[in-house]
């Protein structure tokens, strides 16, 4: 079977015949949240049902235990200042770890009630902080505590560089990825219960959002994680793999998984390897095309 399905012809300088995927770790319950450390040539991500974190060493090519029990986590991402920000479900929050390895919370509460459970995050080179905070993690005990939702809705979320939360947007049903374009004005949203899409808004001066039309709509599974390259493309995860879009919307092509992909990042010295967290795997390929540096 080949790796990849062309769907247009744009596809093709995204993609390198001769590279194969690698099949870097398998033994997760659900692979999600990779991010990756530039400093340390190391990725971190979660593994959600089994409350723990792991770490995949790209020196050695070795993967152990970064956190156990980990609160849950689901969606990670390295900040501009090389520190890890990660959504914790079971403990209804968004943390960030610091230098000295101490864990600061970030915000867990909202109107005076608990957060739902965090899901993906994402760092605009301000330090303002976007999240999304569906309620998977409260829906029942497999992927953190079963409990009541206690927020109105299922929001995204914004933590201001002087640590305040509101509300970004709402009227979802439940927000999930997210990411920036490369100049910051626009910040792709994905849905995932119900509506299989991802969103695009417009992200103003003083960082209000409006429209919020679908960009694109999932063929197949949903858009849980993405993220940008370079040229603007959308690398997302779905049932069979990865979908790539072009920032016209336009569904370019895929990566070929044998499992479900959940999220991915770009990674490496050159950010050309893309990370996939595929159910009970991580999987990573090289590519002809480099992430783009928004976190
Ligand atoms: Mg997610």
């Amino acid at each position: 079977m080949s790796l990849y399905e062309i769907l247009d012809e744009r596809f093709r300088p995204c993609v390198n015949k001769n590279a194969r995927l690698d099949h870097l770790y398998t033994g997760c319950r659900w692979a999600e949240g990779p991010a990756y450390f530039p400093a340390g040539r190391y990725l971190v991500w979660s593994d959600i049902p089994n409350d723990r974190m792991l770490r995949y060493d790209e020196a050695t090519e070795s993967v152990g235990v970064f956190r156990s029990p980990a609160g849950y986590t689901n969606g990670h991402t390295v900040d501009r200042l090389g520190r890890l920000v990660s959504c914790e479900h079971g403990n209804r929050r968004v943390t960030r770890t610091e230098p000295d390895g101490s864990i600061s919370v970030l915000a867990d509460s909202f109107d005076g009630k608990p957060l739902n459970s965090p899901n993906d995050v994402v760092v605009r080179s301000d330090g303002s902080v976007w999240f999304s905070d569906p309620a998977y993690g409260i829906d029942s005990d497999y992927e953190g505590h079963r409990s009541p939702q206690e927020q109105d809705e299922c929001f995204l979320f914004r933590i201001d560089p002087a640590g305040g939360l509101s509300v970004a947007a709402g009227g979802f049903a439940r927000p999930n990825g997210l990411a920036f374009s490369l100049d910051e004005r626009r910040l792709y949203v994905s849905d995932t219960g119900g509506p299989d899409h991802i969103r695009v808004f417009d992200v103003a001066d003083d960082l209000s959002l409006s429209g919020g039309e679908v960009f694109a709509e999932c063929t197949a599974g949903v858009f849980d994680g993405f993220r940008l390259d370079t040229e603007g493309r959308i690398w997302t995860s779905a049932a069979d793999g990865v979908h790539v879009y072009d920032p016209d919307g336009t569904l370019l092509g895929k990566v070929l998984v044998p499992e479900v992909v959940a999220n991915v990042c770009f990674g490496g010295p050159k950010r050309n390897r893309l990370y996939i967290c595929g159910t009970t795997s991580l999987y990573a390929i090289l590519l002809p095309v480099n992430g783009a540096k928004t976190f």
